[in-house]
């Protein structure tokens, strides 16, 4: 396993915590200097916060560990590609590598529905790297829709 594939393993974790909580399975882990300092998961409906992505829950635990708003030097991993808020949130935290595993056909912003991360305006640039464990980044996503409308249809007998 590359060091890559070691802190997306962690994020998967982090989504199946998620999926416990019958959330949308997505993970997300913070490094700094070879070390974890944030970690989260998709909360939007246990905490009623629209905002609360893997991604931003994970930058909001780093920033209070490090106490900084700037993650300088970071790397942030997250399951899925991240969408355009976080793409900006991604930038505005100065994170300077964004690993992602399964690429988001509706909503990905670092160039798959549409390129926040990379656009013109944005003096902050951020390195992306995609794809990694994408195949179990995505099996988890997709299980979790398959679940769901059986037990949708279910409900409608
Ligand atoms: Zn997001």
């Amino acid at each position: 396993m590359t060091t890559d594939e070691i802190y997306m393993q962690r994020a998967l974790e982090l989504a199946e915590q998620a999926q416990k909580a019958d959330e949308v399975p997505v993970g997300a882990v913070l490094v700094m200097d070879g070390e974890i300092v944030g970690e989260g998961y998709n909360q939007v409906i246990s905490l009623s916060d629209p905002s609360a992505h893997a991604e931003a829950q994970a930058i909001r635990a780093a920033g209070q560990a490090i106490d900084n708003y700037r993650l300088v030097n970071s790397t942030l991993y997250v399951t899925l590609e991240p969408c355009a808020m976080c793409a900006g949130l991604i930038t505005h935290a100065r994170v300077k590598r964004l690993v992602f595993g399964a690429t988001d056909p509706r909503t990905g912003a670092t160039g798959t529905a549409i390129d926040v991360i990379n656009h013109a305006s944005m003096n902050h640039k951020v390195e992306v790297q995609s794809g990694v464990l994408a195949e179990e980044c995505g099996d988890i996503l997709r299980r979790f829709f398959r679940a769901r409308r059986k037990s949708a249809k279910l409900s409608t007998k």
